[in-house]
């Protein structure tokens, strides 16, 4: 038994609304055309390398960039590509180059190829159909295939993990390969693997963690190479009981009880935060504009974990993600989706509106963003499309009630970025710590007067950052 429990921590407690809990992952049939916005993480867009009436393979590069905070972009079907535009990015709130790749009957794969070591393995799962028959596989052969990986240099790995346009897929996009080379001067004692999944209705890592426990596993494991920490803590809320209890059972069943451990966490928002999962996990304060790296801590979420195994035993780019699509629509689930298919093709999927007065998001209600346009593609950073019914309610005055004040994790004055963006005090945000705001909307969840807190906040970031 490695699993730690931490009972008290602060932070709301919201309405859970995980419908989708218990509902396995399921495969949706390939679109018929996919936007491919070219700047889908934090750091440098990249610059488009195919032209318009180019045919591209499933996996091939369509897109990169030579800047270190970047991470290429990737065919994620077999087709042609059929326009190039820019494009509205309601997540980054910018506008941003894009390529449409429509569909061609026959699907071909161009995958990177794997070190030669891994080889057998890389054949062996290409025969295999069924997730759980992967699951059983890589658990029967665990042990070799970590000595596998302990034999590949770690800038191969590295090498591997940028070339497959690898990101945080937790939402914040940050390129992973970034994360895996801290400066010389920050030694690295411990790695958290989020998985918290704090936000009401998402439930994608949670099946992740019930379903490619081991890939998640196997990822985190590679960082662990990769890094060298002492530790290695898999954060889960305790609303997850089960996935707690699969992953211990997995850790024990690899062999690694000595150096990994769960770490079973209340179920509190936003515990996912970065900054607040550090604080609850180790108890360090990563100070006010730094990074985690600055307290020896890397965080990488389980979805990327998963990625990290796709790219280095099977060479498969970033190209798929699992997203739980939720809220009002006929058939919820869970739903691994190719990146770049339109929303509006995965809601005919899961059904008809129940209402005609709706919102879209991208994301969790509490972070996410509103889209007016469903052809807006699911991007790397998507974890879900919430569907609420109704009309959001309307902003009243501020009445000084400090409730935002109180319940801020990042302890800032959110109702003074409301009345600096208000009059324009630009500067004023910038002093008072605009950019160690995580976005997390807890302000906003509690005003009284429904002030759009985190929209205003938005705003006054991106009118700083020049967009
Ligand atoms: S100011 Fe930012 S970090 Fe603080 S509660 Fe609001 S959204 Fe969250
Ligand atoms: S919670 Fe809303 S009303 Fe209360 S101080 Fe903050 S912004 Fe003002």
């Amino acid at each position: 038994m490695t699993i730690k429990r931490v009972k008290f921590t602060s932070g709301l407690k919201l309405p859970e609304n995980k419908v989708t809990e218990h509902m396995p992952v399921a495969r949706l049939e390939l679109p018929s055309k996919v936007i491919l916005p070219l700047q889908q993480h934090f750091g440098q867009q990249c610059n488009l390398l195919v032209k318009k009436g180019e045919k591209v393979r499933t996996g091939q590069l369509i897109a990169d960039s030579d800047s270190f905070i970047s991470a290429p972009i990737h065919s994620t079907i077999t087709g042609v590509v059929s326009s190039v535009f820019k494009m509205i990015n309601p997540l980054a709130n910018s506008i941003v180059d894009a390529a449409e790749i429509t569909a061609s009957e026959e699907e071909e794969l161009d995958f990177q190829s794997v070190n030669p070591v891994l080889e057998d393995i890389r054949k062996e799962l290409g025969s295999l159909r069924e997730n759980g028959e992967i699951e059983n596989y890589l658990s029967g052969k665990i042990k070799e295939l970590f000595d596998k990986i302990n034999s590949i240099e770690n800038e191969e790995i590295i090498a591997s993990i940028k070339n497959a346009g690898i990101v945080g897929l937790g939402g914040a996009a940050f390129p992973t390969h970034v994360k895996l080379r801290p400066p010389e001067d920050k030694k690295i004692d411990s790695i958290i693997i989020n998985g918290c999944e704090c936000e009401p209705y998402i439930t994608a890592d949670h099946r992740i963690m019930l379903e490619y426990g081991m890939q998640m596993l196997i990822g985190a494991y590679i960082f662990y190479k990769v890094l060298n920490p002492e530790k290695v803590y898999i954060a889960i809320e305790d609303n997850k009981e089960d996935a707690i209890i699969n992953i211990d059972s997995l850790i024990a069943k690899s062999g690694l009880a000595d150096n990994f451990c769960v770490v079973s966490l209340k179920s509190k928002y936003p515990m996912g935060a970065e900054k607040t999962l550090i604080k609850n996990v180790l108890k360090r304060k990563v100070p006010m504009g730094g990074l985690p790296m600055d307290v020896g801590v890397v965080v990488n979420n389980v979805g990327t974990c998963k990625a990290a195994c796709d790219a280095i035993l099977k060479g498969q780019p970033l190209i798929e993600k699992i997203i739980s699509v939720t809220g009002a629509v006929a058939n919820p689930g869970n739903f691994i989706v190719r990146i770049g298919t339109p929303v509006s093709e995965i809601l005919k999927c899961c059904g008809e509106f129940r209402s005609e007065i709706r919102e879209i998001i991208l994301g969790g209600p509490m972070m996410g963003n509103d889209i007016n346009e469903e052809n807006f593609p699911v991007t790397k950073a998507v974890n879900c499309i919430l569907i609420k019914k109704g009309l959001p309610r309307n902003e009243g005055n501020c009445i000084r009630c400090g409730r935002c004040v109180n319940i801020c994790p990042m302890n800032l004055l959110p109702l003074n970025y409301v009345n600096f963006v208000k009059n324009s005090k630009f500067e004023m945000c910038k002093e008072y710590y605009i950019s160690s705001c995580i976005e997390c909307g807890s302000c906003a969840y509690v005003c009284p007067s429904a002030i759009p807190i985190v929209a205003y906040i938005k705003t006054g970031k991106s009118i700083l950052a020049g967009k």
